[in-house]
């Protein structure tokens, strides 16, 4: 368990019971948020916000998912402890960690060398066991699944094939559907062999998931 300042733990109570109030039920992930210090994936600039239930700035142009994102995707995932989960996007890691702490078997793929150091370092030094890809998510980690879950959590308009058959029969997808400006929540529920059930769950807006990796250190959205 990392040290932490009383002050943190209050916040970041209040903002769970924000989340409630939005209509967030769902204790297990409440409770697995409330054991995840957010603050520790933000730039120093917006340390103070960290328990402010917004998206902000992280470095390569990117962001991290507001918490009530973060629940929503985290719920409609709806997997139990020691199921594997293959996350597209792992950003900040913040979400890798909200589902380490749920009891997941994570493995998270990002396609900026600089951001897949960061959260690996941190979430490393945090004592997560996460498997962590430099990649393009758009290809999956096809040798370690198929896959519970699967949780994309950059905005694409077409849902990658090679993703949907990385599912286990009875695995859920949940994925930002949608061009720049919105998106729609949507959940496959892989049912057969080519049977998925498609689910919607409202509007919310992500960075835009593109293909191939960026090693240096461009500013590349
Ligand atoms: N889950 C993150 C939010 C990440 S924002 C968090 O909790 O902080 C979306 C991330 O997806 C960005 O870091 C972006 O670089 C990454 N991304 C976009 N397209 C990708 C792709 N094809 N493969 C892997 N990662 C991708």
């Amino acid at each position: 368990m990392i040290e932490e300042s009383f002050e943190a733990r209050g916040k970041r109570k209040k903002l769970i019971d924000e989340l409630r109030g939005k209509g967030i039920s769902d204790e297990k992930v409440l409770e697995a948020m409330n054991r995840v210090p957010r603050h520790l994936f933000m730039d120093d600039a917006f340390l103070k916000h960290a328990y402010q239930d917004k998206a902000f700035p992280i470095s390569s142009g990117q962001t991290i998912s507001q918490p009530y994102t973060v629940a929503v995707q985290t719920i409609l995932l709806n997997v139990g402890k020691r199921d594997k989960v293959l996350e597209i996007g792992t950003g900040s890691g913040y979400q890798a960690a909200v589902l380490a702490e749920m009891g997941v078997k994570v493995f998270t793929i990002e396609r900026q060398r600089e951001l897949y150091r960061k959260a690996q370092t941190l979430l490393t030094s945090m004592g997560y066991r996460i498997h962590f890809f430099l990649g393009d998510g758009y290809e999956g980690q096809p040798q370690y699944g198929p896959y519970d879950g699967i949780i994309i959590t950059a905005a694409t308009a077409e849902v990658p094939e090679k993703l949907l058959k990385q599912l286990c029969i009875g695995g859920r997808l949940v994925v930002p559907k949608g061009g720049r400006d919105s998106q729609v929540m949507t959940l496959y529920s892989r049912r057969g062999e080519d049977d998925y059930e498609i689910t919607t769950h409202g509007f919310f807006v992500f960075v835009p998931m593109l293909k191939g990796i960026v090693n240096g250190r461009e500013n590349e959205q």
